[in-house]
């Protein structure tokens, strides 16, 4: 029996060596035995991006049961912007897992839900009253940003865009754009989802500028769907798994004019963009926009689930009593969790934080693709940035190469991933509380990778 003084809550874990390390070649035995475990035990439909089991994980590293440590160049997909495991996410969802785990917010509710949906309508962009519902995933949340837009509009209709990532249940499926390996056989998919044509400036016609994609989406819109039946358009401000697409300056702000006039709600995905990783709160305040209403996940609870659906008062309200829940949708436990990421943020300035990663990280991309043709763009903000590959003298996606400069980080310990509707995009997306040692000696790594495929 362990005293209260000795239980894990109250004993600070060792903090993780911040040294990448290769103990064993990567997979190492205990992880390729694990494998061969996971082989046998988890769908084949669940795959992995590295061949590594992690044990721990801390500041810019993951550990792995091999004794290997990797720098974390993907924060579990732009999850852990805060740090994994940072002990002050770490002492609030322990007290809260001491006090209560669960009761449904639904039977007895519970302050910390309260609180975060009171932090949500501080820091989300707008300057009017707002409400919040709480989730437990990025699609779930998505889902129901869709059912208020349509409740308090009267109209089916919605608009998503080319590239678009919003989920896997029925309803974010139909939304995705790219079919493999999101939607492959696993239609019909619901209905009353039509797709625009987004503003992707490194393949757009360089006189198509953010203006001009805007009326390209709304004429198309206005012909294909009618804005009397249009609830909502759905946007991710900065496309995450479609391949970082930055969208031309005043794209976004065209869109939500048109909505305002046309009485169409302007919902912007943050799952992946928000939550200080950009460097700003949300990804929209670097355009400006006020969206209807913001959808959270990822970023805002520090790795537990928990997603959010924040905006104006009155749409918020306009579901009927008991529209919108879930058993665990605001767990506590991801409450707690939420309310110490937040504080995190605010008290150690992550937001400058992430700036200074997009210094580093454009810049050495930058000087990379000077040096490489086969690197056709380099874009992002904040902890939020990508390269493009292509076949320099065609402008082909080069799927391959990112592959290949993926698989040689991976083999010297760096966890990098790639996106993008063709595959050819390797993606950074590091967590906040990673060194400039670490980063660099990353892309250090990339770079390598890179030179040891010409
Ligand atoms: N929207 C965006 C923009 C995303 O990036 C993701 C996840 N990659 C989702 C929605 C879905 O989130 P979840 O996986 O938590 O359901």
């Amino acid at each position: 029996m362990t005293s209260p003084e000795e239980s894990p809550a109250s004993t600070p874990a060792p903090r993780l060596e911040q040294t990448r390390h290769l103990a064993s070649a990567i997979p190492g035995p205990v992880s390729r035995e694990l494998m061969s475990r996971k082989q046998a035990a988890v769908s084949v439909g669940v795959s992995t991006t590295m061949p590594v089991f992690a044990t721990r994980a801390a500041g810019g590293i993951v550990e792995d049961v091999d004794g290997n440590r990797l720098i974390d160049l993907g924060s579990g997909i732009a999850v852990t912007t805060v740090g994994n495991s940072d002990p002050r996410v770490v002492a609030a969802v322990a007290t809260q897992v001491a006090a209560f785990t669960h009761t449904c917010f639904m039977v007895t509710p519970y302050e910390g839900y309260v609180a975060v949906a009171e932090q949500l309508s501080r820091l989300t962009p707008g300057e009017f009253e707002k409400r919040s519902a709480l989730f437990n995933s990025g699609a779930e949340a998505v889902e129901n940003a869709v059912k208020i837009a349509r409740t308090y509009t009267g109209r089916d209709a919605v608009v998503v865009f080319d590239h678009a990532y919003h989920g896997r249940t029925n309803l974010t499926m139909a939304m995705t754009a790219k079919n493999m390996p999101y939607k492959h056989g696993f239609g019909p998919f619901a209905g009353e989802v039509y797709r625009a044509p987004m503003s992707y400036p490194f393949r757009d016609d360089p006189a198509m500028d953010g203006k001009l994609a805007a009326k390209r989406a709304i004429d198309q819109i206005e012909v294909q769907v009618g804005a009397d039946n249009l609830a909502a358009i759905v946007i991710e401000p900065i496309q995450g798994e479609g391949g970082f697409v930055v969208p031309a300056p005043g794209f976004l702000a065209g869109l939500a004019e048109w909505c305002r006039s046309h009485g169409v709600l302007f919902i912007a995905d943050e799952v992946q963009s928000g939550f200080g990783r950009t460097g700003t709160w949300f990804a929209v305040e670097h355009e400006g926009v006020v969206p209807d209403l913001v959808v959270s996940a990822k970023g805002i609870a520090g790795g537990l689930p928990l997603s959010a659906v924040t905006g104006r008062a009155e749409v918020m309200d306009a579901v009927h009593a008991g529209g919108l829940g879930g058993t665990y949708g605001g767990n506590p436990l991801a409450c707690a969790a939420a309310l110490a990421v937040i504080e995190t943020i605010e008290a150690d300035d992550l937001l400058a934080r992430a700036r200074r990663i997009e210094e580093i990280l454009l810049g050495r991309l930058r000087d990379l693709q000077a040096g490489d043709p086969r690197i056709g763009d380099v874009r992002g903000r904040g902890a939020m940035v990508a390269a493009e590959f292509v076949d320099p003298t065609t402008g082909d996606p080069d799927a391959a190469l990112a592959k290949a400069v993926a698989a040689h980080a991976h083999a010297e310990g760096v966890i990098t991933l790639t996106c993008g509707t063709w595959g050819n995009v390797i993606r950074f997306l590091p967590p906040l509380s990673i060194s400039d040692e670490l980063l660099t000696e990353g892309l250090d790594i990339v770079a390598a990778g890179l030179a040891a495929t010409r």
